[in-house]
C-alpha cells in the first residue's frame, strides 16, 4: 500500500477497535486507489481519505418489543450516514443475529463508491438489528419493526436518509417498517424508503434488481472475452432475493445453476435449479433446503454443512454473506475450471480468494459493482415516487441493463487507464472513489 495511505490505515484500526470487517472494507479501497494519488494531489491536500473513512454519522438505539409469549425483548439498532456528498444517504437495512457495528460500518462505507458507480445522485449508507426473523410469527416481526421505526424515523428521510432491504429484510419487513412511518409522521413520503410492494409505491423490477444485475454485469464480463452464459454450467451461492433472481435470470440467458445454498448447506441438481420450487420454499414457505431435495426427488441431493463451492463450475455467483469464499475455495473454484465470478453479495470474497482469483485471470466482478443493480433502481424507485409515475417492467429492465453495462465499461475504461487492463476491482474502486472525492472538494469541508 502507498506509504501515506498506510498511515491512514494505521489510524482506522486504532480508532475503530475490533470491527474487522470494516477493517478489511476499507483496506481493499485503500490498496486500489494509490495511483490516483499521483494524479490527484488535491485529494491528499484535502484529507479526502481521511474523511471519507470517517462517517458523518452513527446512530446506535434500543428496539424493545413483546413477542408472542408477552416477553420483552431487546435488540440493538444502528443506521451510519456515512457520506451525503453525492445525495441522500442510500443503504439497505440488515436483520441477522450477526449485526453489530463493524458489520454496519463495512457495508455503509461499501455502499459510498458503489452508490458513486452508479453515476446516480445518492450517497452511502447503512443500517440493521442483530434481530433474528428466522422462527419468528409475521406478528412478532410486525412489533419488532414498529419499535425500530419508532426510533429511527427522526433520522430519516426522502431528502435525507433512505434506507432499504438487505439480509433478513424483505417485502414483508419493507411494509411494516414503511406502515410505521406513515403512522408517526403523518405523511404519505413514498421516497422515504425502497423495496416497497407495487400495491403502495414499490416500483417494477425493485425485487429482482440486485440478481438480474449481477447476471447482466457477469454477461457483460464473458462478453468482453467473447463468450457467454449460454451452456455455461453456474453454482449460486444463497437462497434469498439475491440469489433467486440470479438463477433466473441466468437461466433466461441460457446458462444452467447446479446449485445453491442456505446456512444448513447446499442442493446439488444437474437437471438445474428447479426455480417454482425453489421460491415456494424459501419465498412462500420461508423453509430450509432440504425441503427443496425432499420435494425434487431423485434429481436433487441436500448437502449439509458443507461449501458450496466444491461443486465444479464455470461460473460462480456468491451471493449469501461475506467472507463466504475464502482462499481455499477460490482456489477449488480456479482448478475446477471457474472463469468468472460475480459478486451478488457484498465482500464474499476474502483477500485472499480475490488474489487467488485475479492471479489466475479469472473475471472477477467485485460487488461494489456487480451488485449495484439493486441500490440503482432503488434510485430509479424514488425517482418515479418523486414524479408520481410508474414504469412498466420492460421499461424498468432496459433501465437496469443499461446502467449495468455502463458500470461495467466504467470499470474496464477506469482500469485501463490507470495500467490495470481487466482489473474489476481497481476499475471499481478508483471510479467510485474519484465521483465522491470531487462532490466532497466542491462541497468544501463537508
Ligand atoms: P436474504 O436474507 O434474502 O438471503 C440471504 C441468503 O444468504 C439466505 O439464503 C441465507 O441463508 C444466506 N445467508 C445469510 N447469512 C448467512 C451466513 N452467515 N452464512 C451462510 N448463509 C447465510 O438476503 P439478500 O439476498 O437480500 O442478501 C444477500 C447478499 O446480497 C448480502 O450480502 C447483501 O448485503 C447483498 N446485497 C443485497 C441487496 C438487495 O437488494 N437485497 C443489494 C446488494 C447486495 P439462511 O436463510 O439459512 O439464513
Amino acid at each position: 500500500m502507498h506509504e501515506k495511505l498506510s498511515s491512514i490505515y494505521d489510524n482506522v484500526l486504532r480508532r475503530n477497535p475490533g470491527e474487522i470487517e470494516f477493517h478489511q472494507a476499507v483496506r481493499e479501497v485503500l490498496e486500489s486507489i494509490g495511483p490516483v494519488l499521483g494524479k490527484h494531489p488535491e485529494y491528499a491536500e484535502s484529507k479526502i481519505i481521511e474523511r471519507v473513512c470517517e462517517p458523518e454519522r452513527q446512530i446506535i438505539f434500543r428496539v424493545p418489543w413483546v413477542d408472542d409469549q408477552g416477553q420483552v425483548q431487546i435488540n440493538r439498532g444502528f443506521r451510519v450516514e456515512f457520506n451525503s456528498a453525492l445525495g441522500p444517504y442510500k443503504g439497505g437495512l440488515r436483520f441477522h443475529p450477526s449485526v453489530y457495528l463493524g458489520i454496519v460500518k463495512f457495508l455503509g462505507f461499501e455502499q459510498i463508491f458503489k452508490n458513486g458507480l452508479t453515476g446516480l445522485p445518492i450517497g452511502g449508507g447503512k443500517g440493521g438489528s442483530d434481530f433474528d426473523p428466522k422462527g419468528r410469527s409475521d406478528r412478532e416481526v410486525m412489533s419488532f419493526c414498529q419499535s425500530f421505526m419508532t426510533e429511527l424515523y427522526r433520522h430519516i428521510g426522502e431528502y435525507t436518509d433512505v434506507p432499504a432491504g438487505d439480509i433478513g429484510v424483505g417485502g414483508r419487513e419493507i411494509g411494516y417498517l414503511f406502515g410505521q412511518y406513515k403512522r408517526i409522521t403523518n405523511r404519505y413520503e413514498s421516497g422515504v424508503i425502497t423495496g416497497k410492494g407495487l400495491a403502495y409505491g414499490g416500483a417494477q423490477v425493485r425485487t429482482e434488481a440486485t440478481g438480474y444485475g449481477c447476471a447482466f454485469f457477469v454477461e457483460e464480463m464473458l462478453k468482453a472475452r467473447g463468450t457467454s452464459f449460454d451452456g455455461k454450467r453456474v453454482v449460486v451461492s444463497g437462497s434469498g432475493n439475491v440469489a433467486i433472481y440470479t438463477i433466473e435470470k441466468i437461466e433466461q440467458l441460457g446458462g444452467t445453476v447446479v446449485a445453491c445454498s442456505d446456512s444448513s448447506g447446499y442442493v446439488l441438481d444437474e437437471k438445474g435449479i428447479d426455480l417454482a420450487l425453489l421460491k415456494q420454499v424459501k419465498q412462500d414457505e420461508r423453509g430450509r433446503l432440504a425441503t427443496y431435495a425432499e420435494r425434487r426427488g431423485g434429481h436433487a441431493s441436500f448437502v449439509a454443512e458443507r461449501s458450496v463451492w466444491e461443486v465444479p463450475c464455470q461460473v460462480a455467483m456468491p451471493s449469501a454473506t461475506q467472507n463466504e469464499i475464502t482462499g481455499r475455495d477460490a482456489a477449488t473454484l480456479v482448478e475446477n475450471g471457474c472463469v468468472a465470478v460475480g459478486e451478488g453479495a457484498n465482500m464474499p470474497t476474502t483477500p485472499e480468494g480475490i488474489k487467488v482469483f485475479l492471479d489466475a485471470g479469472v473475471a472477477f466482478g467485485p460487488g461494489k459493482a456487480a451488485n449495484a443493480g439493486g441500490v440503482a433502481t432503488s434510485a430509479l424507485e424514488m425517482q418515479q415516487n418523486a414524479s408520481r409515475d410508474s414504469w412498466t417492467f420492460e421499461f424498468s429492465e432496459r433501465r437496469l441493463q443499461d446502467i449495468m453495462s455502463d458500470i461495467h465499461g466504467r470499470c474496464l475504461q477506469t482500469a485501463d487507464e490507470y495500467g490495470m487492463p481487466g482489473n474489476y476491482v481497481a476499475g471499481a474502486n478508483i471510479d467510485g472513489f474519484r465521483r465522491v472525492a470531487d462532490a466532497m472538494l466542491a462541497l468544501g469541508l463537508i
